[in-house]
């Protein structure tokens, strides 16, 4: 049961049909890790946050430098040099004291036991922590909620292999190579703000449909592909790969 806070704090959600006050229960139970606390961190979890998803970590071992803060919007110009995570957990407490939400100041490694949480949400900007979280996230049966973004591009994705064989993994659609990769990260290619805010809130409303709705139709298996010039959303429907070395062993 909701008590009077909640019902007053959630109520536009709960007035929707096949939403509901279980839908709202469910959400408060679930678990949610956040790894990177940058463009992406920063909408995840204050609409984490918002919506009262009960129990939050947030993973980040940098601070804020004044070329952050044409996107990561949880920041402001008087708190460059403090933690990320840290001040990231600060403006979630204010949105809504109602939640538990934590933050660690380490690097996101194999090492992490991710068993407790439902939902993790890629929020990094690089291709070795979304190979590490991908190969957790299978190897506990979790479901991984995947955001990247680069100049004016974004890219979204559900995976729930370790939860379904018939899904395909992150490594299935983009495996190692031993090839230089293109640049790929916002230091050296560029991103605007938009996008990032733009993927973020994306990846926690495919997060609120896992959680929330009954009956629904999940999107794992798709890759979602965002032109900010054109304003085209292009879904292109992705094939397992069954000699991939993390979800065909
Ligand atoms: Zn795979």
């Amino acid at each position: 049961m909701l008590n009077d806070d909640d019902l007053n704090r959630y109520a536009r959600q709960v007035i929707i049909p096949n939403f509901d006050e279980e839908g709202q229960e469910k959400l408060l139970k679930t678990k949610c890790l956040i790894v990177g606390a940058g463009g992406l961190g920063c909408p995840v979890a204050l609409y984490c946050s918002a919506a009262g998803f009960g129990h939050i970590e947030i993973f980040d071992n940098d601070v804020i430098e004044i070329s952050n803060l044409n996107r990561q919007i949880a920041y402001k110009n008087n708190e460059i040099g403090n933690s990320k995570a840290e001040n990231l957990v600060k403006e979630c407490q204010k949105l809504n004291p109602n939640i538990s939400i934590n933050s660690k100041k380490e690097i996101f490694d194999e090492s992490i036991n991710i068993d407790n949480f439902d939902i993790i949400f890629d929020c990094s900007d690089n291709s070795k922590t979304k190979y590490i979280m991908n190969f957790l996230s299978h190897k506990n049966k979790k479901i991984l909620i995947s955001g990247s973004a680069i100049q004016m591009e974004g890219q979204l994705a559900i995976w729930k292999s370790g939860l379904n064989t018939d899904y395909p993994c992150y490594e299935c659609i983009f495996p190692k190579t031993s090839e230089t990769a293109p640049i790929s990260n916002c230091r050296e290619a560029g991103i605007i703000g938009p996008v990032t805010g733009l993927i973020g809130s994306m990846q926690v409303n495919e997060a609120i449909k896992e959680i929330a709705l009954d009956d629904y139709q999940s999107t794992a298996g798709n890759l979602f592909l965002y032109d900010g010039i054109t304003q085209n959303l292009d879904k292109i429907r992705l094939t397992k790969n069954y000699q991939c070395p993390v979800c065909s062993i």
